[in-house]
């Protein structure tokens, strides 16, 4: 039995005894929240802030980790649907494969905000909450090319490999989009080399975002390509595949001796990372205030249950494959060893202490 506030009211009789009672469930009813994996420390961040928001708003929570296994969240969406929450809160592992649940979704009346990530081919997605994903890969080219410039100034062309992420994840085309939007312009003028010639993100693609897998093939691409030459840098979209990156160069000696580490980028500002950059390995990192991005989930969710419009600044970018959804975009942030401290300490993210 979920005890409600009003119900607790009549137990208790007075308002003062309510007060002294914990936050149990309220009348808003339960809110569905299904996040992709725990590996990754970002959506645990993002649960826990949903969780918190929502509960202040007055709704009680079904928060579900799928680790990475797509019949896993599958399941759990439907029995959040059998079970009637008011609404669904879902970051897809793989966002083309939720179609009937949603239909499920709506037949019932339950409102779907796709989280981060949008999903793709189904009428059914009321709104979209993300970061402007296409300038999350402007960002990662641009720090890249920033390092190259510090590191290797001397030299021409700059060799560097591509990865991209999870093909299954639209974002990951975004990030890969926004990047090559600087970088192609670079390889078609001669400043860029790939010596691999990997590009595109059916070559490029990591899928599952799996930093194992990262790391595989950037020991192939070293073997195959690299024998007598140089590796200045790597654009990498996400924290857990950079340090599969990383672990692969150092491997083969670099960072050691003269050979210099190659600039890798990021995403996420995980604590990993953000020590790596620190001892300075990993370059850079996207830094996206999952805090933020709960608050305005949240925001929007409590607006459309209560039968208004949520706000949202962007109308035209995400076509999911049957419509465009409506959504709210946050802005992303370029995270390096010259700024890591304002920005991640600086706005609360992390404590100095858990960066040591
Ligand atoms: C998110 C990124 C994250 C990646 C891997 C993407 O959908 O937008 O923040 O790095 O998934 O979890």
């Amino acid at each position: 039995m979920i005890l409600t506030r009003r119900g607790l009211m009549a137990l208790a009789g007075t308002t003062a005894a309510l007060s002294a009672l914990p936050a149990f469930a309220q009348d808003k009813g339960t809110i569905g929240i299904a996040m992709p994996t725990k590996s990754s420390s970002r959506w645990i961040s993002d649960g826990e802030s949903m969780v918190k928001a929502f509960q202040e708003a007055g709704y009680a929570t079904d928060l579900q980790y799928a680790e990475d296994d797509i019949p896993t969240q599958l399941n759990q969406i439907e029995n959040m649907i059998t079970s009637g929450v008011k609404a669904l809160v879902i970051a897809a592992i793989d966002g083309t494969t939720l179609s009937n649940a949603l239909e499920n979704a709506a037949a019932q009346g339950i409102k779907v905000i796709a989280y981060d990530r949008l999903i793709r081919d189904s009428a059914n997605v009321d709104y979209y909450a993300t970061f402007d994903n296409f300038k999350v890969g402007v960002q990662q080219a641009e720090s890249l090319v920033k390092g190259l410039k510090e590191r290797f100034p001397d030299v021409k062309p700059w060799n560097v490999e591509l990865f991209g992420g999870s093909p299954d994840d639209n974002n990951a085309f975004f990030f890969y989009n926004g990047a090559m939007s600087i970088l192609q312009p670079m390889i078609d003028a001669g400043e860029i080399v790939i010596p691999s010639g990997q590009m595109g993100m059916d070559v490029v693609g990591t899928l599952r975002w799996d930093g194992a897998v990262a790391q595989a093939r950037m020991d192939n691409l070293l073997t195959s390509n690299y024998g007598d030459k140089q590796l200045h840098g790597v654009l990498s979209p996400y924290d857990g595949l950079s340090i599969g990156i990383l672990s692969s160069v150092k491997g083969v000696g670099y960072g050691s001796g003269d050979l210099k580490m190659p600039i890798v980028t990021g995403q996420d500002a995980e604590i990993p990372s953000v020590k790596s950059m620190i001892a300075g390995e990993q370059y850079s990192t996207i830094f996206k205030d999952t805090r933020e991005l709960a608050k305005v989930t949240v925001k929007m969710v409590d607006a459309v249950l209560a039968g208004g419009e949520p706000e949202i600044n962007d109308t035209s970018t995400y076509d999911n494959g049957v419509k465009v959804v409506p959504s709210y975009l946050l802005e992303p942030v370029s995270v390096d060893i010259s700024n890591y401290e304002e920005v991640l300490v600086g706005s609360g993210y992390y404590t100095a202490d858990q960066l040591k």
